[in-house]
């Protein structure tokens, strides 16, 4: 199987930490030289500097996704530096979101569609003439757990990555056309800060409906990454490939509220 990404550039979003930084991670060891992004400037030069000892380039460039101007200029900077980005993976997220009913999270949702539908939008724009002049390129959304049913208590959420599935679907069609495959991964629950925070009751109750009955390790999640990322999969495109061990999706995450 060819995963060889040696001489591409890949671009991360919120590939300081979790599951981002540890795609960053797998792709730079198939190969491909990358551009670590996140909000948090500490995190993604730090990240970068760890990436640069598996021997390839890698550079920290802080940017808020949801936000034109910082992504135009991001990607200016990982071009002149790097070349014309070839696998984008869009993974830059919050996990801010609560119930319908609780007034408190009303703001949630322009906020979850900023960084997850927005975010994407803005990364994609400002690669896809490069990706269409070289008449090839890789997109990857990170979509979610909640694009099975919904996930019960974060609606804002819910509707953020089902967006993003759309758009996963909507330019697969309309790129497959320039030699771009866009794809999503679709990952459960894993090993990161978010479910750290979870109360004794909410793990319970994820891993009773999980039949490996463990959350994922975020490496796990990166492997699907770089196989979407790389050549093996050229023949794949607008689908949403899950990676949650078969995860009954829950009612409930907020018991704990
Ligand atoms: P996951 O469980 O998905 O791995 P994390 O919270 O560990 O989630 O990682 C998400 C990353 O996305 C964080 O490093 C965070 O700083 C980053 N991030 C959040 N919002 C933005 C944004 N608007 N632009 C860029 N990066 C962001």
């Amino acid at each position: 199987m060819d995963c060889d990404l040696t001489g591409k550039t890949a671009l991360v979003s919120g590939s300081g930490r979790g599951m981002g930084r540890a795609s960053a991670e797998e792709l730079a060891r198939n190969g491909a030289d990358v551009v670590i992004n996140d909000i948090d400037e500490a995190v993604a030069e730090e990240t970068a500097a760890d990436i640069r000892d598996l021997g390839v380039d890698a550079i920290g460039v802080p940017a808020d996704v949801s936000d034109e101007a910082e992504v135009a200029a991001m990607v200016e900077t990982a071009t002149d530096e790097l070349g014309s980005v070839d696998v984008l993976v869009n993974n830059a997220g919050v996990g801010d979101a609560g119930p319908f009913l609780d007034e408190e999270y009303d703001g949630t949702f322009e906020l979850n569609l900023d960084v997850h539908l927005y975010g994407a939008l803005n990364c994609t724009r400002e690669v896809v003439d490069g990706m269409v002049e070289q008449g090839y390129g890789k997109v990857i959304n990170f979509t979610s757990i909640h694009t099975k049913n919904g996930v019960g208590m974060s609606p804002a959420y819910d509707v953020a990555k089902y967006s993003l599935l759309g758009l996963t679907k909507s330019l697969a069609l309309e790129l497959g056309r320039e030699g771009i495959r866009v794809n999503a991964v679709a990952p459960g629950w894993a090993n990161t800060r978010l479910t750290e925070g979870f109360s004794d009751a909410v793990t319970e109750q994820i891993l009773d409906n999980n039949p490996l009955g463990r959350f994922a390790e975020p490496e796990e999640v990166a492997d699907v990454v770089a196989f979407l990322a790389a050549p093996a999969s050229d023949y794949v495109n607008g689908h949403e490939l899950r990676v949650d061990g078969g995860q009954v999706p829950i009612d409930s995450w907020r018991l704990d509220s």
